[in-house]
């Protein structure tokens, strides 16, 4: 861009743009490099100017000899000779170096000319706007007149108000604020700041943050209202986006920890601070190893940097530590947050509790193996307890027993307490059986008050009836229910493997059989089974 340049030596003007003229002698006829040459030797008045700054400055680096130069420059001298005599002498030639302007200069100014300026404010996104004292618009850039819907409109030397009815009603309102923060902004004597809001045709709004600037005269009167205007639209919707996920994230039931790429905790929402018991400012600035529970070893938090370095991601079950020092196991989702560049700046874990889903997982579990009034093992645990003592009876050469156990006349207990009474008859007989047997056997609670009792590694068939035995001692003591004493029994059928069978159902077929062969002995007494039970 070039600029405009003027100056004034001994009568002498010199104006880039319109040349040069003297006081007496008037305008010095100067071709249009020879001005230039001149020019560039006046601006840098008791500097040398080279050769090669000359063709830089003048000639725009294309070719040119030095006798070129050296015409213009004696051109230039027998010009200002003429015009007054002994000028000439104000340009020097430094021999085999250039020349230098020797003048002095009584005004010098140096700026950007009208089409200079018009180029620099239309090149602005921002609205930049002059106003006189009086509130007339003097000077707009293209983005203030798109944003104003002025651009096709006569504007110039018009205020506020005249613009305003030029304009459809809607602009009313912006124009009357704008009118307002300029006087607030005159009244101010110093540059003010504010957010305005233009409508569009479409009836929505865009937001400038605007700063208004206001030049005074010497007398102190209104000169010049300098308004800048940025438009703050997209990022004033993007901080409502901002606001509104950080209002999610606050209220966001899983917890969420954010850490900077140090991995120290810079953000935790409510929910963190319920999971993990501590409070923001507790954890604030610390790394997340503060929670560690001491349930994984090394390898396995190396794993995890490893894939969140590979993969940008991370999931999985860990175990961490309350503020109480309570170990509790969460799901942990954890990701990489890039910045606009694509650098790391941010990892965000996200966890939730998993306590209550081990709770549930656990229940279910403990369910499917067992009975849930008596919360013995089922016939499924027996299964497998069979299997289990199979092996070991293969491995050690011993036998099993297989007792099937029911209540004698237990309908009555139903019959005459109630179905609760019953209830609590069978829980407190589930525990009876279990004070009769050995660490090593199982009590199964198989059906309403059948009960299979596995005795494992026997090696002689006196444990068997020495069990049986207490099994049936125990029963025989009365049980309390409430305020009623109640005499129970129970009759146990016996079936042995390998000697009877060989597979659980086998076997607990037969020991059926030889219980009902105890009930029709006279019950509260066991039967072995023998060829003759089925
Ligand atoms: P027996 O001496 O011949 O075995 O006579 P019993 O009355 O014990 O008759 P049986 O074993 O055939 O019947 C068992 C009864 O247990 C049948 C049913 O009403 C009752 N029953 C089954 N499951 C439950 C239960 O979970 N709770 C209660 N309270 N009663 C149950
Ligand atoms: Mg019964």
């Amino acid at each position: 861009m070039k600029r405009k340049f003027q100056a004034s030596f001994n009568g002498f003007h010199v104006d880039s743009h319109s040349g040069v003229r003297h006081n007496r002698s008037g305008e010095i006829k100067l071709q249009a490099k020879e001005l230039a040459v001149f020019v560039e030797l006046v601006i840098n008045a008791g500097r040398l100017v080279t050769k090669e700054n000359l063709i830089q400055s003048v000639w725009g680096n294309s070719s040119v000899s030095d006798s070129s130069i050296a015409r213009c420059i004696s051109s230039i001298k027998s010009q200002l000779k003429e015009a007054d005599p002994g000028s000439d002498a104000l340009i020097k030639m430094v021999y085999g170096q250039g020349y230098k302007f020797i003048g002095d200069l009584t005004s010098s100014a140096s700026f950007l000319c009208e089409k200079s300026f018009s180029i620099l404010i239309n090149a602005s996104p921002d609205f930049i706007l002059f106003k006189d004292g009086d509130g007339r618009w003097l000077e707009a850039n293209r983005t203030a007149l798109q944003s104003f819907d002025l651009t096709d409109k006569i504007w110039q030397g018009k205020t506020d108000m005249e613009l305003a009815d030029m304009l459809p009603s809607s602009y009313r309102a912006t124009f009357d604020a704008c009118a307002h923060s300029d006087t607030a902004a005159w009244e101010n004597k110093a540059p003010s700041r504010m957010v305005e809001v233009v409508p569009l045709a479409d009836g929505t709004n865009r937001h400038f943050d605007v700063m208004k600037s206001p030049l005074f005269h010497e007398d102190g009167s209104r000169n010049l209202l300098i308004i800048f205007g940025h438009d703050v639209t997209d990022l004033l919707r993007m901080m409502e986006r901002q606001k509104l996920s950080e209002q999610v994230l606050a209220n966001s039931r899983e917890a969420v920890m954010i850490t900077d790429t140090y991995n120290r905790i810079v953000s935790v929402n409510r929910a963190f601070s319920t999971v993990t018991g501590y409070s923001e400012e507790e954890v604030i600035g610390h790394n997340p190893r503060m929670f560690a529970s001491g349930r994984h070893d090394k390898d396995f938090y190396h794993a995890i940097w490893h894939q969140l370095n590979v993969e940008g991601v991370w999931r999985g079950e860990i175990w961490d530590k309350r503020k109480n020092g309570e170990i509790y196991p969460k799901w942990l989702d954890i990701s990489e947050v890039n910045d606009r560049n694509g650098t790391l700046s941010n990892y965000i874990a996200i966890f939730s509790d998993l306590t209550e889903h081990k709770n549930t997982g656990a229940q279910i579990e403990f369910l499917a193996y067992h009975d849930s009034l008596t919360r013995l093992p089922n016939r499924l645990l027996l299964q497998d307890r069979f299997k289990q003592a199979l092996a070991a009876s293969i491995r050690e050469n011993t036998k099993i027993a297989v007792l099937f156990l029911d209540l004698d006349k237990f309908k009555q207990v139903n019959d005459t307490l109630g179905h609760e009474a019953g209830d609590q008859l069978l829980m407190m007989v589930a525990g009876r059986l279990e004070q009769a047997i050995r660490e090593v056997d199982t009590v199964s609670r198989i059906g309403g008050d059948e009960f299979v009792v596995l005795l494992t590694d026997l090696r002689a068939v006196e444990t068997v009836t020495h069990i049986a035995g207490k099994i049936l001692a125990q029963l025989s003591k009365p049980f309390t229910i409430g305020i009623n004493q109640i005499a129970s029994s129970l009759s146990i059928g016996i079936a042995m493997y390998p000697d009877d069978g060989q597979e659980l159902d086998t076997l607990l077929r037969m020991a059926d059989a030889s219980m009902y062969h105890a009930k029709n002995c006279g019950r509260n007494t066991y039967r072995f089974f023998t060829a003759h039970t089925e």
